[in-house]
């Protein structure tokens, strides 16, 4: 016998009991998108890998080595989006949305890096991705923070998140920091281990959110980023702090918060929780004001954040049982007797023109009444509606309210208003 295809390791199916929650949770986070007034934008999944090289960089994690790149027909570089700013900028410019313009985006969508599968880390996700253009205050990164975390509320995980803020300051600040870590990590070379050697170099602030717990201890004495801040990006992310501090949200000031790719200035935050295990940070974003002009574009200040969403679903589902998806069907139609089944489609048919939203499911595939009964439970139906031969011949239906298991025997005609009031 032929050996079975399997799919891609990392890459996930999400079947129809996991959908349920998954569409419940997107319902969530879209309506307060909305609330805000954000929109959605829809991009390619795969682009030019160039794009990502030069926004990304080329000596970050993601662009080293996670990404997923190969040669069209016409031995064009591709790449499968391994996160979705770049391309948003890249549209943003394409169409004219930011020179001179306010923009507020978001989109949704599978991302690819290849990394090693565990709990939270997959080589397809899942990431939702807002994006702010032609805002520079303070009062927008806030604003974004705020949103987050008015899904945390909703979602009921808010009291297992927590928020870290830093200013990673202007381009110039940074470089001049980096020379001063540089500086310090080469008097302690023997310390560091061959990750952190490569990166002293390559991409040296990334040193400071190494996982060795020995370099962290050695990072004590180096050199402080808040030092180096200059003046502006200072008053700015004390804007922001005190934007937070009025709105009553939480933080905590982590001075070795950097982000894995290049492009961010001045704010970065996180929102981690410890509910996870190693994958703790749910959410991350940041400034990135260079990145337009970076790829072509008239300099625009941007901001965003990405969230994922397979971690988002794993923390409601540890934290929050409550949170269930909704059952798929309301209204079960049983039908039984010779000839019932042609009558029962064309009543469920009645119903759904009278009563939109509602989930009716029609039995297919025959069975007595007790097997259709059985499987109106299964799909957790509230009511169920039954025609046999005797209905049919009268212009009539049984309802029938599968809590309470009260029935009553109505006209066809006057179903979908009996209904109404049983489902509220
Ligand atoms: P990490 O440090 O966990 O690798 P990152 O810095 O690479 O994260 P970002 O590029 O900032 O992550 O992506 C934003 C969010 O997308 C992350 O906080 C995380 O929730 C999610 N994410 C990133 N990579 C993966 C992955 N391979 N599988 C699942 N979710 C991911
Ligand atoms: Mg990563």
């Amino acid at each position: 016998m032929a050996k079975n295809i399997q799919a891609i390791r990392g890459m996930n199916d999400y079947l129809p009991g996991e959908t349920a929650i998954w569409q419940r949770i997107e319902g969530t986070l879209k309506n307060v998108l909305g609330s805000y007034g954000y929109s959605e934008i829809r991009l390619p999944i795969v682009e030019q890998t160039s794009l990502f090289k030069r926004a990304i960089g080329e000596v970050t994690d993601v662009v080293e080595k996670e990404m997923y790149t190969f040669d069209d027909r016409n031995e064009l570089s591709l790449t499968l989006r391994p996160e979705g700013t770049a391309g948003c900028v890249r549209a943003g410019i394409e169409h004219g949305l930011l020179y001179n313009q306010e923009q507020r985006l978001w989109y949704v969508g599978p991302m690819f890096r290849y990394e090693k599968p565990q709990k939270g880390r997959y080589r397809q996700f899942h990431q939702l991705g807002v994006e702010v253009f032609g805002l520079q205050g303070p009062d927008i990164d806030a604003e974004l923070i705020m949103l987050t975390a008015r899904w945390w509320r909703e979602l009921g995980i808010a009291s297992h998140v927590a928020l870290e803020l830093n200013s990673i300051g202007s381009l110039e600040a940074r470089a001049t920091y980096r020379d001063a870590l540089v500086a310090f990590l080469e008097q302690h070379k023997d310390k560091l281990d061959e990750d952190c050697l490569r990166r002293m170099y390559t991409n040296p602030l990334r040193v400071l959110d190494t996982k060795n717990q020995d370099i962290q201890t050695l990072l004590n004495d180096a050199p402080k980023l808040g030092d180096y801040l200059d003046d502006e990006s200072r008053e700015h992310f004390a804007g922001l702090c005190a934007f937070l501090d009025a709105a009553g949200i939480a933080y905590t000031v982590n001075q070795r918060l950097v982000r894995g790719l290049d492009y961010y200035n001045r704010t970065v935050f996180e929102w981690v929780t410890t509910s996870l295990g190693a994958q703790g940070t749910v959410c991350a974003g940041g400034r990135y004001d260079g990145l337009v002009e970076q790829l072509g574009g008239r300099a625009t200040p941007a901001v965003g954040f990405a969230m994922g969403l397979e971690r988002l679903v794993l923390l409601v589902q540890a934290v929050n049982p409550e949170f269930k998806a909704e059952s798929v069907v309301d209204i079960y139609l049983v039908a039984s007797g010779a000839n019932t089944q042609s009558a029962a489609m064309q009543l469920g048919e009645q119903v759904r023109d009278a009563l939109p939203g509602v989930r009716l499911m029609m039995n297919h595939g025959g069975g007595n009444f007790k097997k259709q009964f059985a499987r109106a439970d299964k799909w957790g139906a509230r009511v169920a509606l039954v025609l046999g031969e005797s209905e049919i011949t009268d212009g009539n239906v049984v309802v029938k309210d599968l809590r309470s298991g009260e029935q009553s025997t109505v006209t066809q005609d006057s179903v979908a208003a009996h209904l109404r009031t049983l489902l509220g």
